[in-house]
């Protein structure tokens, strides 16, 4: 029988009406012939509700308890979710990640899943039961329950997909795909049919907050092609798949932007490797995620040492870095007030000038570029945290990206 996953975020299970409109949807799916599997989010804002009143106890809480925490979120929407789909004469059964079988590492808040074991999930679907199983959290090999990260579902979500051997991962959403820029911040932003599971990637990582990088990447390990679509209406979404071929003539699918950075510069540090090494070492050691890094020589054997982290790793950063030895003459400097703009586009790989053309876009606009970073599929500029709508606004035009995808 074809087996499908739905995943519902937060926003589409908010209140009562919506948990309704969203059962009335499994269920209409069950008539077709179709097993389904849900995988649910925490209601509207839950999680961060359950993250301001673990704050209220202590800045600091301890990773497992907020852990135990943060899941209550989960369990409570699925437990809901299966009353609906329960009141309209359906069979269905709701589960925990833990009696889901989803197994993760021992790194409480941003576990990895490890192996997930399907038989419970295979039982109740074989005894002809809707299963609703708890996104975003699992279970270590300790039997302490473990979650994803933010946005942790929509990897539930693939994983699930992809361990069931389902036909399809449908993301429900509160917008009705994947956009060439976020609609708020350009009006004229088009809904693609489309789009390549690298190009999803880098489009999710630099800012698009509709799927969970890591979820792409598990959908494009496992070849599971994704939907996203709303809850809302029955329009057809975005597909995220190999090879997005209607795309491939176009150089830039999308823009992104990202306004949780930070820029960091050590000034005047030692030429030296070893520095470099200790900084980056250290920032490791402690978790922090650089970005964008850039070294600039300058005479008298000195350099600029510029990188970019999340903002609420700057505290953090500043901290390992203050006292290096060898650089203590240093000064450090951070700015917040700066954002990350990318455009991203398959086809940039083999055509040249796709860069030149976005610097040429935004000079053309007065947007101070900071720093730069490229990879095969991309080009981010760090600008000047007020310009972030100009600058999307002036790349979407540049590329011509109100002419792609549909305006459904
Ligand atoms: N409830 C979790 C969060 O808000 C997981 C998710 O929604 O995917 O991040
Ligand atoms: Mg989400």
């Amino acid at each position: 029988m074809d087996l499908i996953v739905q995943k519902f975020g937060g926003t589409s299970v908010a209140d009562t009406t919506c948990i309704q409109r969203v059962a009335g949807r499994i269920v209409r799916e069950t008539q077709r012939g179709r097993s389904v599997v849900v995988v649910v989010s925490a209601q509207g804002h839950t999680t961060d509700q359950l993250l301001q009143k673990a704050r209220e106890i202590t800045p600091r809480p301890p990773q497992r308890e907020l852990d135990m925490l943060l899941a209550t979120g989960e369990q409570m929407s699925v437990s809901l979710l299966a009353m609906a789909v329960d009141a309209l004469g359906v069979p269905v059964i709701s589960l925990t990640g833990a009696q889901g079988g989803i197994f993760t590492d021992e790194h409480h808040t941003k576990a990895k899943i490890k192996a997930i074991r399907t038989e419970r999930i295979a039982q109740e679907l074989r005894n002809g039961r809707v299963v609703i199983v708890a996104g975003f959290q699992g279970v270590s090999s300790e039997q302490d329950i473990t979650t994803l990260g933010r946005g942790g579902s929509d990897t539930t979500a693939v994983a699930l997909a992809a361990s069931l051997g389902a036909s399809v991962c449908e993301i429900y959403t509160d917008v009705e795909g994947v956009y060439t820029a976020d609609p708020r911040l350009e009006p004229r932003a088009r809904k693609l049919l489309e789009v390549g599971y690298g190009e999803m990637l880098e489009m999710a990582s630099l800012g698009a907050l509709v799927l969970q990088p890591r979820a792409v990447e598990v959908a494009a390990a496992y070849g599971v092609p994704i939907h996203v679509r709303s809850s809302f209406s029955e329009a057809e979404g975005t597909w995220v798949k190999e090879d997005a071929s209607m795309e491939k003539e176009i150089l830039v699918t999308g823009v992104t932007a990202d306004r949780d950075c930070a820029k960091i510069v050590l000034v005047d540090v030692p030429d030296d490797t070893s520095v470099l090494h200790q900084v980056f070492s250290r920032l490791a050691s402690v978790g922090v995620n650089v970005d964008m890094i850039v070294q600039t020589s300058k005479q008298q054997h000195t350099t600029d040492l510029t990188f970019t982290v999340t903002e609420d790793e700057v505290e953090q950063a500043l901290d390992v870095i203050k006292d290096i030895p060898s650089a203590e003459d240093a000064a450090i400097v951070y700015d917040i007030d700066v954002a990350k703009v990318s455009i991203v586009g398959a086809g940039m790989m083999s055509n040249p000038g796709v860069a030149a053309s976005m610097f040429g876009c935004l000079n053309e606009a007065n947007i101070p570029i900071q720093l730069v970073s490229t990879s095969e599929i991309k080009v981010s500029c760090l600008i000047p945290r007020n310009r972030v709508r100009d600058a999307v606004q002036a790349c979407h035009r540049q590329f011509q990206l109100d002419q792609l995808g549909t305006s459904e």
